[in-house]
């Protein structure tokens, strides 16, 4: 089989996406009572349960269209820091995609535009503690991969994304809430890298 994307494997993303975030939040939302205000499974499980009802109102010409509407709808429905970021993520990823066929390597590029915006409006880099740390090595394990197909470059970004994650626990905070906290946030796991890593996982479920 091709490795070509189509627009339903898209939407098939969010809504699985949408039930593991649901059956995580109060692990995400764990996680954030640590080292931020105990919100992030509540923040993301109200922005995905928002987009998937409007996927279910609507229709898409194109992928780009459809995660024009995950993006405003994630920025309009979640209060937090995370809004805005997966916002500004699937609205640069969706920008990228184009009206074409999507293969391997346009996913990726689509990925990176993703992790380029959520940098841009949150300023953070690896080491910061903060969702970049699980994006960036699985960027770097995506395009490595990549000449292996998409099931494989996905597969690798996730387990990359979760190595990045895991890396973050010792560090302290530079960036978001947990910064607030010093030194006190080290040893604690961040729940936006945690969150970042499971989209991945439903990625690598549903696009190949
Ligand atoms: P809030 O911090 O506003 O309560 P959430 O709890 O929903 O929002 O999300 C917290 C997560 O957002 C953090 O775990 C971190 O991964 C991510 N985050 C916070 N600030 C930034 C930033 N400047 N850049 C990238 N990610 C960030
Ligand atoms: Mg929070």
């Amino acid at each position: 089989m091709a490795d070509v994307v189509e627009i339903g494997q898209f939407a098939d993303w969010m809504r699985r996406y949408a039930n593991v975030i649901h059956e995580n939040a109060s692990r995400l939302t764990e996680l954030d009572s640590a080292i931020g205000d105990a919100d992030h499974g509540s923040n993301m499980d109200r922005g995905m349960t928002a987009v998937v009802a409007a996927l279910d109102d609507a229709e898409f010409a194109s992928a780009a269209d459809l995660f024009k509407k995950v993006g405003m709808t994630l920025v309009s429905s979640v209060g937090g820091a995370s809004g805005p970021l997966y916002g500004t993520f699937f609205l640069r990823f969706g920008g990228t995609l184009g009206d074409g066929a999507v293969d391997a390597q346009t996913l990726g590029a689509a990925l990176r535009a993703g992790v380029d915006g959520i940098k841009a409006r949150g300023k953070a880099e690896v080491g910061d503690k903060t969702m970049i740390d699980a994006w960036t090595p699985a960027l770097e394990a995506y395009d490595a991969a990549r000449g292996d197909g998409l099931d494989a470059a996905l597969r690798a970004a996730a387990e990359a994304g979760a190595r990045g994650r895991d890396a973050a626990t010792p560090l302290v905070a530079h960036k978001g809430r947990a910064s607030y906290l010093g030194e006190r946030s080290a040893g604690h796991q961040d729940p936006g890298a945690t969150s970042a890593v499971l989209l991945l996982e439903a990625a690598a479920a549903t696009l190949t």
